[in-house]
Order: C-alpha cells, then structure tokens, then sequence
C-alpha cells in the first residue's frame, strides 16, 4: 500500500466526527491491507511508533521538523525561503502539519513538471520514523533531522501534513481504539458497516461474539497491532491463542462509584469484600525468571497508563527480586510511600517518582515505597483472571505471605452488612486511606473494564454535595487583571465512552495557585489544536482548543442542569446537558489518560444519586 493512500484515508478520517461513519472508513482501509503491511497501518493510523510501555518516541524537536522539511525543498536558497515561510505559517495556524502542507504545495505548483508522484510505501514510511525514533546519542537531533528530510523529499503535500504530524506526536485522527476493533470485525464478517439495532440476530450474535473476542485479546495485551496483526494473518484461531505475556501490562480493570454503603451493598447482592483504597500510585508488576540471565529473576512494573515504571521504582525492583526469586506472576497494586510511624503519606510523594530519570536512588531512600498488593492477574499456572476473586485473594496471599516488610496484600475484610461497611471505612480513614474498594467476591478480574464489580467510596463522597470527577482539558481562556497573560480558565470535559467524544462539564478557573497559573501554559501547549477538535463536544468557545490529553481532578459543589454544558445533552432534560457548579482545581491526574476520565455516565449517575 502506497503511503499517499493511506494519507487519503486519514484526511476522510478526519472529516468524519460519527463512530459508524469512521468504522465504515477503516473498515475500507483494512481492505487495501497487504499481508506484513498491517502492524506499520496500525501505528501509523495511531499516531505512535510503538506501543506506550516501549518508551520508544520519535524525538524530534518542533524546530527540527521544520528544518527538515525546509531542507526537503532542495536548493539552499529556496529551503531558506520555505524555512520563514513554515515558521510564519506555523505561527498562524498552530498546526506543524498544515503548514508543512502548505509550503509543499507552493513549491510542487511552481514544479510539477520535475516531480512525479510520491512512491513511498507505508512499509517504508513506517520504517523510515522507526529510523528516526531509534537514533540517538550525540548529534542524534541532526541525523534525526536528515533522515525526515529524506523521507519528505518527495512527498506530496498531504503526505507532508501527515508525514509532519507523526513525527511531531500529533497525528490524532481521534479514531478511537473501541472503534478500531469495530472495524476489525466488521471487516473480517465483510458485511459491511450497520449499527447493531439493524442487524438479525444471529447476524447481531455473530459480529458480537467476534467483536468480544477480538477486545478480550486487547485487553490482556494492550495493542491494537498485535490483535489487528494475528487476525489478518492467522484468523480467529490466532486472536484466540493470545493470552497474558510477561513484560507486556494488561490493561487495568477500573472501578465504577456509588454514593451510599447501602447501594454498594444491594449491588453486589449482600456480600461485600472491602480493602482500604490506598493513596498511591497503581502499579502492575509482572515478575518472571529471568530469559537472559539464567537463575535470574526479571521485574518489570507498568503504570495504569501502560507506560513502564521499573526505571522510576529500583527499590520495588529490588525488593520483587529478593521476595520472589524464581517465581513468576503477575499481580497489581498500589505503590504507597510511608512515614516512620508506618501511617501514610500522602500521593504527592509518590508521584514526585513519576518521569524522573536522575537522583532516583536519592529518592529511594529518602522516600520508601511500600507495595500493596491487591490482585492477582497470573502465576504459575497461568492467568488466574477468570478465578474469582476469593481465590484470586488467597493465592495472593499465600504468594505474599507475611515475611517482607515493603511488600504487602492490602487489607481486606468482607462484610454483609451497612454496620460492618462503615466500621471498616471508618477504620480505612483513620489509617490514612482515601476510602475503600468495595469488590464483589465472586467476580473475575476484567481487564480494560470498568463495571460494578469494584466500586469506590470515598472521603469526599460522605461530605455532603462534594464530589471529585477527572475532568479532560479542552480549551482555555485568557485571563484578565492579575491573571493577564496567563490561562485563566479551563474549559473541563467528561468522556462519552459510547461516542468516543469528550463533552463539556465546566469552567474551571478556581483551585489554582500562581505556581500553579504560571506552568499552565506550557504544560499544555503540546495539546494546542487550531480548532475544535472533532471528537470534542463544547457549545463554548475558549481562547484555544486542546486535543483531549490531560485529566485534572476537579471538585465541585454540585451537579446542576445547563443549557451550555454538553454532557449527557438532552438525556435529562430537553434542551439541557449537566454542568458541574463551583468546580475547584485539586490536583493533577497525570497517572490517568484522557479515555480513563469521569465518564457521562458516572456524571448522570452521580447527579440521579445525589439525593
Ligand atoms: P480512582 O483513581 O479514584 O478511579 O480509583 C481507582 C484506583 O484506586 C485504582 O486505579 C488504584 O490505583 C487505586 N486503589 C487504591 N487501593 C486500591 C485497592 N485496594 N484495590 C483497587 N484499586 C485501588
């Protein structure tokens, strides 16, 4: 497949807001797939060289881009010219991508006769940013920068818009990873793209069963190539056999809220195990012998991001090692920092590991991690996922013993009554958790879903009309006075998981200090976008756009009915979305993407609950 023909797919995906009409694109897309060509579509169309927990990244810095592209157009004089003319039009458009176009299709009018069309092939383009991403070292930014200047030399402007925008770490098509596995389907049933309410039944049995099973290996492995790869070249038989594997996160199972004991309570049918929800950061650790160093152990730890976290943690590290030599499995929990008095301390502290490259045994020492274990996703018999939990628990338990002082199960205790509930939370309280986790005992361990089967209940949740939601940032707005200059206010969004769209719930502009209002630009200046983005869902129009990227935990007064908010429109009220009322900024949620944020459902369901 030629690169330019998969750039026409993307400028068709980009047109098209709706989930049905993209499925139905992507769908015509897997069609032109040539056999060996699907893992370089799959990365391509996602924008990503590799996947999260690979850490491998392009690398190229925004004046670099623009230098290679300026480069591409040949002669030195004229690549002076492309140079000022990129950097003006990217300053006018905020868009690397469009402004590589632009200056492409400027040159190539002025030479058609001397160009022919581009031959570049997705293999070859995929390769050729794989190059890119793998050079480093000294001098590395620019022989990154001739390699990119080769591979644009002959691309047509559209190739150019696309091309610029991988590298940049922008690409976004917002095709939806849900959708994507849609499309799979779809494809491989070949009937073409309906919405399921028109199909017969067994035609409706068929493409769920198959639709299930193709999210099931996405879930344990987290990778829209290796899933889209073993069904095009091995069937369904092939998506079958792919199971846990260690060194590759599985994709975290998440909890739902509700707002009383007694509905928790009802919910999970009169029996409840309860564990503190601890403060921390989640971490999934996956501990084998080691393949290189015979007798050896290997620990790999990912974040509930799916990035990897074994640099961040070399005490948790070392402390898997010692405990578990020889031993191989894979178990979650929450990474906690203690005081001397053992009492908790607060996330702050273990977040200050996150990202952190250097001083890292420093803060080893001065900061201890303790590991609390929660689950139990495989061991040696294999994955233990579908077990219930009970079991999951007691193999956990026996695994763990009592013997390491870092390495502990979290505390769990099961109740059948409202009584027993709040004897433990207020237990979990006075010990310094945020709340408790409330877990139905007999429910398997599912991965990349968030159902009942878990159910959070804070602190915050007792206080009366508080609730804490993590809002997505959509837009901004220019503040005034004091606050000239600087952001002022955040434009807050909820996930509608249905669509695929991020609709608005506020605007937030109080909770922040002015540390806090200095850094907001430049934190989200890699998120800017020249417009609304298309799978963004906002009556209000901010000072700028953002793609949907960074989740904030915001905490509000209350849920009210709005005429401007966007979430949940029309569902409540005609005319009417929900809103959050006096939201305040309390922190960061950089452990969390944007597809992981308070979703439109949890925001109706918590107004329909709030009393
Ligand atoms: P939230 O971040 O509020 O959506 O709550 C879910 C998170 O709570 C999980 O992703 C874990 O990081 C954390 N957590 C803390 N304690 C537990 C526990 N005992 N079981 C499961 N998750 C826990």
């Amino acid at each position: 497949m030629l690169y330019r023909d998969l750039a026409a797919f993307f400028e068709r995906l980009e047109g098209t807001p709706g989930r049905l009409g993209m499925t139905a694109i992507l769908v015509e897309l897997l069609a032109k797939v040539q056999p060996g060509e699907m893992t370089a579509v799959v990365r391509l169309l996602q924008g990503a060289v590799a996947p999260d927990w690979e850490g491998l990244e392009v690398g190229l810095a925004e004046k670099q881009i623009l230098k290679a592209l300026a480069m591409a157009q040949g002669s030195s004089t004229k690549s002076a010219e492309a140079l000022t003319a990129l950097q003006t039009l990217y300053h006018e458009t905020g868009d690397l991508g469009l402004a590589a176009e632009a200056v492409v299709a400027k040159s190539q009018q002025r030479q058609t006769s001397l160009f022919g069309a581009s031959e570049l092939t997705v293999a070859a383009a995929f390769a050729g940013i794989q190059a890119i991403a793998r050079t480093t070292g000294t001098g590395s930014q620019e022989a990154k920068q001739r390699l990119l200047s080769k591979l644009l030399l002959d691309a047509s402007a559209l190739e150019a818009r696309y091309l610029t925008r991988m590298v940049a770490g922008r690409l976004r098509l917002g095709v939806a990873d849900m959708t994507f596995l849609d499309a799979l389907a779809a494809w491989r049933l070949g009937r073409g793209v309906r919405s399921v309410t028109d199909m017969e039944d067994a035609e409706r049995a068929e493409q769920e069963a198959l639709r299930a099973e193709l999210e099931r290996a996405y879930d344990l492995r987290s990778d829209l190539a290796v899933v889209a790869d073993a069904l095009a070249s091995g069937g369904l038989d092939a998506v079958a056999q792919l199971g846990v594997a260690y060194g590759t996160p599985v994709r975290p199972m998440a909890a739902e809220r509700l707002k009383t004991l007694g509905e928790i309570l009802t919910k999970m049918e009169g029996r409840v195990a309860m564990e503190y929800k601890y403060d921390g950061l989640r971490i999934q650790a996956h501990v084998s012998p080691s393949a290189s160093a015979p007798g050896g152990t290997e620990v790999r730890l990912f974040s509930r991001r799916l990035e990897e976290l074994t640099a961040q943690f070399p005490d948790v590290v070392a402390d898997l090692k010692t405990a578990f030599a020889g031993q191989s499995f894979i178990a979650e929990g929450e990474a906690i920092a203690l005081d001397k008095e053992g009492r908790m301390r607060p996330f702050q502290d273990v977040s200050r590991r996150r990202g952190r490259k250097t001083d890292l045994d420093a803060v080893a020492k001065e900061i201890p991690i303790t590991l609390f274990l929660f689950d139990l996703l495989a061991d040696s018999s294999g994955s233990t996922m579908a077990k219930p939990l009970v079991e999951r628990r007691e193999r956990l338990a026996r695994l763990v013993g009592t013997l390491h002082d870092r390495i502990r199960v979290s505390t769990l205790e099961e109740a059948t009554d409202e009584k027993g509930m709040e004897m433990f939370f207020d237990k979990a309280v006075e010990e310094g958790a945020e709340g408790i986790m409330c877990k139905d005992p007999r429910a398997p361990y599912k991965a990349g879903s968030r159902g009942f089967a878990w159910v959070k209940f804070k602190t915050d949740y007792t206080e009366a009309l508080v609730d804490t939601l993590d809002l997505v940032a959509i837009g901004a707005f220019y503040g005034r006075g004091r606050r000239a200059g600087w952001y002022g206010a955040i434009l807050m969004a909820a996930y509608d998981d249905t669509a695929g769209v991020w609709r608005s719930v506020c605007k937030l502009g109080t909770g922040f200090d002015d540390a806090t209002l200095e850094t907001l630009k430049p934190r989200f200046e890699p998120h800017l976008s020249a417009a609304r983005p298309a799978n963004v869902d906002s009556e209000m129009e901010p000072d700028v756009w953002f793609q949907p990227a960074i989740v904030m935990e915001v905490q509000a007064a209350e849920l009210t009915l709005s005429p401007i908010h966007r979430a949940a429109w029309g569902q409540l009220k005609p005319g009417a979305g929900l809103a959050a009322r006096f939201p305040r900024f309390t922190r960061w949620r950089d452990d969390k993407k944007a597809l992981q944020a308070t979703t439109v459902k949890e925001v109706v369901r918590l107004y329909e609950t709030k009393g």
